[in-house]
């Protein structure tokens, strides 16, 4: 099933409000920006997105979907040399179109404005504020001051606008050293608000930019570049997450200080966090870095790399931002919000026979050599999905929790005199049970009734259970993965950097020897199955030759609790 699919048939909601579309339809009623709506997504590319920077997509770009001439920018803050890659950039669109969105003409990065944010300093220096600062970093932590203690001026507060000009003009040409001269904002050093206390703006960085090289050794302040580029571009609502609302008196004394056309309005909202995984850039770097999973796109990252590779649909990942909505509380969201999403999204795919953990059987009354076809519904619910021919024979593999010597009471399937049905086949009952030297078992026999055909006894005869089975002549060889929790602890990130200490050990379990009904055979990687009575896979885009199937999610099984 192609995802294109699956979002055709997911119902998405209807677009829920926010408090941040309340804002924008007043500004729009009111006519302000001239009626016009331009947000931007702006990615620092230093590492992939996450289903948090999916929250903050959905928001943007579905602002730009749904108000009439609306736009969305998607704009690459890269700002920051030594830490930003072209491999991000790459990435970071592959991700937003493959959610669904479509920035159109509008890619920006904010390297493209550097010389405007150069001018701007220009006229800041003009306009008496701004200045070039020769404190050590050190120095000008100390005269910051805290929280409770105003800064102090710094010495070279009051050079003239003369020197000023000459000197950041010398620290673009590369005169000096890195760390050694600041640009700051003459603003005010008591401010109560620590982002107001003579700001840095431009900081020497001999560094070569991915894209512009080494034309810069002078690098714009994030504070600076961010608001400056939102004007530049007109955008009308910059959204943001709210450990920026402290920023917000900064960006607006910018803005109004330099007199810009235009004017965005900064909004914040909470972050999105989810429980037993990290959503910081830096922390899911650390585990590429230290290989403690395989990659950015591992299954089991946060990433949208990950979940697209996990199987997730992109119309589950934006049903998830639309469930868990727009505020201002800071909340954990549990994983299964995201799980019921996919869930539901993949209801419709069509459903497969699969043993992952197999045990053989033998049909000890089925005629040897005899192969039949028995029809299964590639959907009970849709019988428009039509139906395939399965092969059966008297050599299956079963799977291995199937089984069981001595059964619980609630425990429906097989056992030592059991009768069970073979899901679109026949009832079988199990005579013997054969083990190796070691007590292993290795082999179940049964007889079948071959009045059965179909799934029930002409006599009226019941059985509790019914398993999954695959023909042995006929079974595709696969490895299947299966997913758990990255993490043991709900918050890891607490942890601060001990967090990798708090990795589930078993978050991975490759089942190397699966069986699979033929119909798999040479499925294409993307394609999502439901195999019955196991969960959601989905071909694993990145395995060359062997197949390999990720399990997407669960279903929600109540064998797992009867077990417990
Ligand atoms: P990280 O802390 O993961 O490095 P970031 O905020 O530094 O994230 P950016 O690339 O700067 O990452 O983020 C781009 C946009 O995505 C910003 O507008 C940011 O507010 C938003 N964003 C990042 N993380 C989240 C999140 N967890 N929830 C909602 N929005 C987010
Ligand atoms: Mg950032």
């Amino acid at each position: 099933m192609t995802d294109d699919r699956t979002s055709e048939q997911a119902s998405e909601s209807p677009q829920a409000s926010n408090f941040i579309r309340q804002i924008i339809d007043a500004d729009v009623a009111a006519g302000k920006n001239g009626g016009k709506v331009v947000t931007r997504f702006p990615p620092e590319p230093n590492g992939y997105l996450h289903i948090g920077h999916a929250k903050s997509i959905c928001l943007n770009f579905g602002i730009a979907r749904d108000y009439d001439g609306a736009v969305c920018h998607l704009r690459f803050d890269d700002t920051n040399p030594t830490k930003e890659d072209l491999e991000f950039v790459e990435a970071i669109k592959t991700d937003v179109a493959w959610l669904g969105f479509d920035w159109q003409q509008n890619l920006f990065h904010s390297s493209d404005y550097f010389e405007q944010i150069y001018q701007f300093a220009i006229k800041l220096i003009e306009l008496g504020k701004a200045y070039v600062c020769d404190l050590s970093a050190e120095e000008v932590r100390e005269y910051r001051g805290t929280l409770t203690e105003p800064g102090r001026n710094s010495p070279w507060r009051d050079r003239s606008v003369e020197e000023n000009l000459d000197l950041l003009e010398r620290m673009r040409s590369g005169e000096f050293a890195d760390g050694s001269r600041l640009l700051r904002a003459k603003i005010d050093m008591a401010s109560p608000n620590i982002n107001m206390r003579d700001p840095a703006l431009y900081r020497v960085k001999h560094a070569t930019h991915p894209i512009t090289g080494d034309a810069w050794c002078i690098y714009p302040m994030y504070d600076f570049s961010h608001c400056l580029s939102d004007a530049i571009e007109g955008v009308t609502h910059s959204l943001c997450t709210l450990e920026f609302e402290d920023h917000r008196p900064l960006y607006d004394w910018v803005l109004d200080t330099l007199n810009t056309e235009h004017h965005p309005q900064q909004i914040e909202f909470s972050r999105l966090n989810l429980d037993y995984t990290v959503m910081s850039k830096r922390k899911l770097q650390t585990l590429v870095a230290e290989q403690k999973v395989s990659g950015w796109d591992d299954p089991r990252m946060p990433t949208i790399s990950g979940l697209r590779r996990r199987g997730y649909t992109a119309a589950a990942i934006r049903e998830f931002c639309q469930r868990i909505g727009v505020t201002r509380h800071d909340n954990v969201i549990e994983m299964g919000v995201l799980e019921s999403c996919i869930r539901e999204d993949l209801e419709a795919a069509p459903r497969v026979l699969g043993v992952i953990n197999p045990l053989k059987l033998l049909i000890t009354n089925y005629p040897a050599e005899q192969v039949e076809y028995l029809t299964a519904q590639n959907h009970p619910q849709y019988p428009e999905m039509g139906s395939r021919e399965l092969p059966f024979s008297g050599e299956l593999w079963v799977e291995r929790d199937d089984f069981m010597e001595e059964p619980p009471k609630k425990f429906f399937r097989l056992g030592p005199g059991r009768e069970v049905r073979l899901r679109y086949g026949y009832y079988i009952t199990c005579t013997d049970v054969i083990k190796d030297a070691d007590g292993e078992i290795t082999e179940i026999h049964c007889t079948y009734d071959p009045a059965t055909r179909g799934g029930s006894s002409p006599d009226g005869r019941k059985v509790k259970g019914t398993i999954h089975w695959v023909s042995v002549a006929h079974a595709v060889d696969a490895e299947v993965r299966l997913y758990d929790r990255l993490f043991s602890e709900p918050n890891p990130a607490a942890a601060g950097d001990d967090f990798l200490q708090l990795l589930n050990p078993d978050s991975l379990q490759v089942m190397a020897n699966a069986k699979l009904e033929p119909s798999l055979a040479g499925a294409e990687a993307g394609t999502r199955y439901q195999f019955e009575r196991l969960g959601y896979f989905c071909v694993d885009g990145e395995a060359d030759g062997q197949a390999v199937f990720n399990r997407t999610v669960t279903l929600r099984d109540s064998w797992a609790k009867i077990k417990r």
